[in-house]
């Protein structure tokens, strides 16, 4: 077993990137006004408004979860539903955050394949009753880029809209690996955000190289009443709000969020095809962004974890997760598949 500099296990294994670090420290030197009322947060508030080119509210939580379960309980009352694919973070791994939140909003799973919700199985759902005895579907909730490495293309993006216009339902978006489909997609970031009709946008920061945090973004303004009671009542205001706040800077100048998520995905492309050339291993879904998933033997798995190796088997439809970060080298991808190929 030996000591591995990077993994695959997850792209929050990674560290912070330099030009976030960096404003980890100017933003350090003095004194600020707590709890978000400092020069950083208001100037970070600012650039995402222009990079988004929309006057748009924003706030910054701790992590995804926060982020996510906030956003849905703002878009529902305790009698309505949440339609989001069986595979997304909010149904599997927020601890029933969403619910929580909401005061008891139900999550409804759809389907659809390489971890896209569709238009069809949204319709399903809605249709499936609609009597007074079962929450009434309020809002849809996408994960771009997928949990499983897919990207919904702009087209899909706005079929789902116009499903979701059909029902009145509002849309929310998971964005922990926005970045990565916004690399992928060569878009403007409204291209695939408000201009598709996305109300709120999660849009995450700790897997694209901040220490920690994700901002909320929603579009639409009058859905932003009293979310800040929202956030301080979930315990997710920080008082030293610059912290989360100021980071953001390092990624948007010069476009380091876009090259991070490049490389992040470059490497899960490089590694992805790789991988499909061995005998003994499949590739399960398109890599479209950072995540390779593969199915291999159960020895072989065990061998690659003997030699160090740290990797997830039971996200998504299950088999091998591997992602790549933004830091994740070249030299990683090729120690990963000489150790693979020592073992097949
Ligand atoms: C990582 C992740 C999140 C955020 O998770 P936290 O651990 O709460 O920060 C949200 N959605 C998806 C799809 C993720 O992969």
């Amino acid at each position: 077993m030996s000591e591995k500099v990077q993994q695959f296990a997850s792209d929050n294994y990674s560290g912070i990137c330099p030009e976030a670090f960096e404003y980890l420290v100017q933003a350090n030197k003095y004194h600020e006004q707590a709890y978000g009322e400092d020069h950083w947060t208001a100037r970070v508030c600012d650039r995402l408004r222009s990079l988004f080119e929309i006057d748009c509210e924003v706030f910054f939580v701790f992590n995804g979860t926060a982020a996510n379960s906030l956003s849905l309980a703002s878009l529902c009352q305790s009698y309505h539903s949440i339609i989001c694919h069986e595979m997304a973070h909010a149904e599997t791994d927020e601890c029933g955050a969403p619910e929580f939140f909401s005061n008891g909003s139900k999550i409804l799973v759809g389907s659809g394949e390489n971890g896209k919700l569709t238009p069809e199985s949204i319709e399903k759902l809605v249709l499936k009753r609609t009597d007074v005895h079962y929450p009434k579907p309020k809002v849809i909730s996408l994960t771009q880029s997928t949990e499983v490495g897919t990207v919904y293309t702009r087209e899909e993006l706005l079929d789902i809209r116009n499903m979701a216009d059909k029902y009145s339902l509002k849309l929310h978006m998971d964005g922990a690996r926005f970045a990565n489909a916004l690399a992928r997609m060569g878009s403007a970031p409204k291209e695939i955000s408000w201009q598709c009709g996305i109300d709120i946008l999660c849009l995450g920061g700790t897997k694209n190289g901040l220490a920690v945090g994700d901002a909320i973004l929603i579009f639409d303004k009058a859905l932003a009443e009293d979310f800040e009671y929202r956030c301080k009542q979930a315990g997710q205001l920080a008082s030293k709000m610059r912290f989360l706040s100021a980071p953001w800077l390092g990624l948007m100048e010069g476009d380091v969020w876009l090259k991070n998520a490049s490389n992040a995905n470059k490497r899960a492309s490089d590694l992805g095809r790789y991988l499909s050339e061995i005998p003994d291993v499949s590739v399960m879904f398109p890599v479209e962004a950072n995540a390779v998933f593969v199915e291999m033997p159960q020895q072989i798995i065990q061998a690659l974890h003997d030699k160090g190796w740290h990797f997830y088997t039971f996200i998504g439809e299950g088999g091998v997760r591997l992602m790549c970060s933004w830091d994740t080298s070249a030299e990683t991808v090729e120690f990963f598949i000489a150790d693979l190929k020592e073992v097949v």
